[in-house]
């Protein structure tokens, strides 16, 4: 068996053709989806990250306002730069690149994002509503893996799920959208007794380890629908995922490339919270959107 390469970066390309659509739109009634960006220090990755967000909102005809902050900025200046975004009408969205300095305390800034401005979907009420079915905004990275996933038209209910990764931003909120369209759903971590005996296992496997090769093709079931998040930069500079993409696409029915897969989607989603955001807030004020 070959696998079908899921291609991210077409699928990205087309939402955002219907993104610059709906953002037209909204300019016709004067209003300009806006995504606040503050990018504390002078991380190169964080910074690789925030430019492409940037670029990705100009393209579709999203306002941007980038804020680069000092290192050394304070908890408070910090937690003062969001209050006045959350009371800035032009911004719908609002964006705190992670990771930040250790005098920041990460949950006070993401509880302080408003929440019909997170659009990054980490607030805990957004967390939260991930349990519950109500959530606002859902997390980009394993929202972009939903819709990857419903493009293709891999079916998720009633299939046995493996999340490899159980992190708050990635893992964990992919476990519970997919339990919330029924999956059977089993998370490991670094801590996980005999990885395989789970990997084995499923019909969609999905890994977010940060771990280069951690899966290989005898951990797969044949004709599983393989999705790699992973990003990890090798010694040589080149981008790999986590999973034996060479051995692992002899066995798979679908699994998506590193790069070109899952990424070019987490971008995709921001830009379609902000737009819901800038949408929502359009018909909360009376106005009917074409
Ligand atoms: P993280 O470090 O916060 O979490 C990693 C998780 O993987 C943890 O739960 C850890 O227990 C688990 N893990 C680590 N080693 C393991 C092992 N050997 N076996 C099983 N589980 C193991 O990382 P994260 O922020 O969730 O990111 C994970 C990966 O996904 C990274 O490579 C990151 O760059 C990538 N990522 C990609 C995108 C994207 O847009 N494609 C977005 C976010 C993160």
């Amino acid at each position: 068996m070959t696998a079908k390469i899921i291609d991210g970066r077409s699928l990205a390309a087309a939402m955002r053709k219907g993104f610059a659509e709906r953002v037209a739109a909204l300019k016709e009634h004067s209003v300009t989806p806006g995504l606040a960006v503050l990018l504390i220090g002078d991380d190169p990755a964080s910074a690789v990250y925030v430019g492409r967000k940037v670029k990705a909102c100009e393209a579709v005809g999203i306002k941007s306002f980038a804020q680069h902050l000092p290192e050394s900025i304070s908890n408070a200046e910090l937690l003062g730069r969001i209050v006045e975004l959350n009371a800035n009408p032009e911004v719908h969205g609002i964006l705190v690149q992670l990771p930040l300095p250790p005098q920041i305390d990460m949950a006070q800034v993401l509880e302080t994002i408003a929440v019909e401005k997170d659009v990054d979907g980490f607030h805990l009420y957004n967390v939260g509503g991930l349990v519950t079915g109500n959530t606002v905004f859902s997390p980009c990275t394993p929202f972009g893996v939903v819709k990857l996933l419903e493009h293709e038209n891999i079916p998720i209910e009633g299939q046995n799920v493996v999340i490899v990764g159980a992190s708050n931003i990635v893992g964990k909120p992919m476990a519970l959208m997919l339990m919330a369209r029924d999956a059977t759903v089993s998370i490991c971590h670094a801590k996980t007794r005999d990885l395989a005996q789970f990997t084995i296992l499923a019909d969609i496997l999905i890994v977010a380890a940060g771990v280069p090769n951690l899966i290989v093709p005898q951990m797969v079931k044949h004709g599983a629908v393989v999705i790699d998040v992973g990003i990890n930069r090798l010694a040589d500079g080149s981008i790999a995922g986590d999973v034996d993409f060479e051995g692992v696409s002899k066995k798979a029915s679908a699994i998506t490339p590193v790069p070109g897969g899952v990424g070019p989607m987490t971008v995709t989603m921001l830009l379609e919270n902000t737009i819901k955001s800038a949408e929502h807030k359009a018909i909360f004020e009376g106005l009917e959107l074409a």
